[in-house]
């Protein structure tokens, strides 16, 4: 029953938001073509600010490009490619990108706590599904404070999250120390287009996206929010037991169902 709200939340949400979309794309075009005109203006007289409006244009291309392809790969659920990954391995392989995203003023901490432990997800997704809670935790921080980026081996008894089995998870804890969420936001996160971030800087499909890669991996997510005192996101992923080689098979057998 759990399942059949979400997906009739979705299908709400979509209905909503495509205007909500086309809004955001408008807008971002509007960026493009006042950046160009006035470009234009400038080209002659003062070529250092016809230089600046172009920047300006292509920053606004580059988000609406950014957009239309996140929309895309939300439309097509694009098929994952999964492998085995030792997640602690995918942490540390990330710590330089992490603290450059995160920028110098906010302190990063990162604790690889399942070694020897694998998960089998698609590598691609799981790295783009961390790097976007990081900058949903620093934005929510606002130039200061804690991010705390965690791996631990989580035993779970039958049903203790959700609707997994019991079994041996992974499990990946984002935490941070900003603003939290209320209660009517924290219901809405999973929704495709939810965002309280201004226009052109939150597209909303952020958390919709990694909601469908972790339940596509068998996974689960939880987060935990105190407005005022921070946020932390769970992501539970099964403990991946077998060889390299049997991974490998099981990503190419998992490739040719895709066609
Ligand atoms: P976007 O980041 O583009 O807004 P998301 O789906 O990633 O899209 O997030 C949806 C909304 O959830 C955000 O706009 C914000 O209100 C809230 N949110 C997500 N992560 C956090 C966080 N770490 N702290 C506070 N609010 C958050």
């Amino acid at each position: 029953a759990e399942e059949h709200l979400r997906q009739v939340h979705k299908l709400d949400a979509v209905g909503q938001l495509t205007g909500g979309i086309a809004h955001d794309f408008n807008n971002m075009l509007a960026v493009v073509v006042g950046g160009l005109e006035l470009a234009r203006r400038k080209l002659r007289l003062k070529p250092d600010d016809a230089e600046r409006h172009i920047d300006n244009a292509m920053e606004g291309a580059s988000r609406a490009s950014a957009l239309t392809r996140r929309l895309l790969a939300f439309a097509r659920s694009e098929p994952l490619l999964p492998s085995a990954i030792s997640p602690d391995a995918l942490l540390e392989g990330m710590a330089d990108l992490i603290d450059r995203t995160i920028g110098d003023q906010i302190i990063v901490t990162i604790n690889g706590r399942a070694a020897g432990w694998r998960i089998f997800v698609d590598r691609h997704q799981m790295e783009n599904a961390l790097l976007n809670l990081c900058v949903n935790a620093r934005d929510a921080m606002d130039g200061r404070g804690t991010l705390s980026i965690e791996t631990t081996q989580a035993p779970l008894a039958e049903a203790e999250i959700g609707e997994c089995p019991a079994g041996d998870y992974v499990r990946l804890t984002v935490r941070d120390t900003g603003c939290g969420m209320t209660p009517q936001v924290l219901a809405r996160v999973f929704e495709p287009f939810f965002t309280t971030k201004p226009v052109g800087k939150g597209t909303g499909l952020g958390l919709s996206q990694i909601f469908g890669f972790v339940r596509q991996s068998h996974g689960e997510i939880r987060i935990e929010s105190e407005p005022g005192q921070g946020t932390a996101v769970h992501i539970y992923l099964p403990r991946h037991r077998a060889s390299a080689q049997e991974a490998d098979e099981q990503a190419q057998s998992a490739a040719t169902d895709e066609t």
